[in-house]
């Protein structure tokens, strides 16, 4: 009998990103990190920007990605985010100057609530960013 694997692959409105097979997956789901196994029931999962790791046998794919929803069926764990990238493909510098910029902003005097939550999913996302970085894919 063949041993049962996931599907993975990760959307975003750009792009198929990635699509490979895995032992396990965890994903930043809004009421914490879910894990992922084969024969994992189907279900749809809000999620919030964060960390996914793709693990097969023993390699591990880091993503950061900013916020959407997580499909899982069948052995199939569809990742559609707003935006993801894998640690090897981001850019350190840049999110360290998106951080700088964002806490410059919520520095202002007299910010408007709308443009303070903007930054503040600025920095989340930035922050996000260096921590993925700073795990390339083993
Ligand atoms: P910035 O201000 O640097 O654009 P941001 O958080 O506003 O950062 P997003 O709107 O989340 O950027 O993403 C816009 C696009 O740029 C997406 O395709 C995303 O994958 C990519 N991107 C953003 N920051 C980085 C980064 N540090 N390294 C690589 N790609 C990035």
């Amino acid at each position: 009998m063949s041993e049962k694997i996931l599907e993975v692959e990760m959307v975003t409105p750009e792009k198929i990103s990635f699509r490979e097979q895995a032992d396990f997956v965890v994903v930043p789901a809004f009421q914490g990190e879910l894990g992922v196994l084969p024969d994992h029931a189907p279900c749809l999962v809000q999620l919030k920007a964060g960390e996914v790791r793709v693990k097969k046998d023993e390699k591990v794919h880091h993503f950061a990605i900013s916020g959407g929803f997580a499909e899982i069926k069948k052995n199939r764990v569809s990742l559609f985010a707003e935006t993801a990238e894998m640690a090897g493909e981001i850019d350190s510098e840049r999110a360290r100057q998106a951080l700088e910029r964002a806490r410059a902003e919520i520095r202002k005097e007299g910010i408007d609530p709308l443009t303070l939550a903007g930054a503040e999913a600025a920095i989340r996302r930035a922050q996000i960013r260096l921590q993925v970085a700073a795990k390339i894919s083993r």
